[in-house]
C-alpha cells in the first residue's frame, strides 16, 4: 500500500515539474519547438531554460518572430532558439557568448517558396527593433537561415553576414 502512495506521489510530482513550463512561448511558437535540438537529443542534454531565459525568449518572440509571422502571414520555421551552455559547446562553430544561451536569439527560415529567407532578413532590417541580425551563409540571393536577437536593455541594430572559410566561421559587415 505504501508503495502505491509513493507511486502516485511520484506521478503527481513529475506532472507538476513538467507543468512548470508554459506550452507556448508566443502565439506561434510552442515551448517544444523553442527548445528542440537534434544535438541535444543525440548527447542526452537537457535543454531547458530558466525563468530569466524564458522571459528573454518571450520578448524575442514578441518583438521579432510574431511581427515577421504577421507581416508575411506564412509559417516560419524555428531552426534554433534556446541553447543551454552545455548544448552550445557541442555545436559546430559554437560561440561561447551566443545570445541563444540567454534566450535572446532565434534562427528562422521561410517555409514557403514565394517568401525567401532574404525577404525575412530585409523585413527585419528595415522595420524592426533588433540587437543583431545575421545573414547566415547561403549565397548572395538568400541566406541559408536568418539569425536575429533582441535585447530589452540596448539594441545595437548590428547587421552582419556569416561566411565559412577553411572550416571556420567569419562575420563581415553586411
Ligand atoms: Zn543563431
Amino acid at each position: 500500500m505504501n508503495y502505491l502512495f509513493y507511486l502516485i506521489g511520484a506521478v503527481i510530482l513529475s506532472k507538476a515539474m513538467a507543468m512548470k513550463h508554459p506550452e507556448k512561448i508566443s502565439k506561434h511558437i510552442t515551448f517544444a519547438e523553442a527548445i528542440r535540438s537534434s544535438t541535444a537529443i543525440r548527447y542526452g542534454i537537457k535543454n531547458i531554460p530558466n525563468s530569466k531565459q524564458l522571459e528573454n525568449m518571450e520578448l524575442t518572440a514578441m518583438h521579432i518572430f510574431e511581427p515577421v509571422r504577421r507581416h508575411f502571414n506564412i509559417p516560419i520555421r524555428v531552426n534554433s532558439f534556446f541553447r543551454s551552455k552545455e548544448l552550445n559547446k557541442k555545436l559546430k562553430y559554437s560561440n561561447p557568448k551566443s545570445q541563444h544561451c540567454s534566450g535572446q536569439a532565434i534562427d528562422i527560415s521561410s517555409l514557403r517558396m514565394n517568401v525567401s529567407n532574404a525577404d525575412l532578413f530585409n523585413y527585419i532590417k528595415d522595420n524592426l527593433e533588433f540587437d543583431q541580425l545575421i545573414w547566415e551563409f547561403g549565397n548572395d540571393n538568400s541566406p541559408a537561415w536568418v539569425h536575429v536577437s533582441f535585447s530589452n536593455n540596448k539594441n545595437r541594430k548590428q547587421v552582419l553576414k556569416a561566411i565559412a572559410r577553411n572550416g571556420k566561421k567569419y562575420y563581415i559587415n553586411y
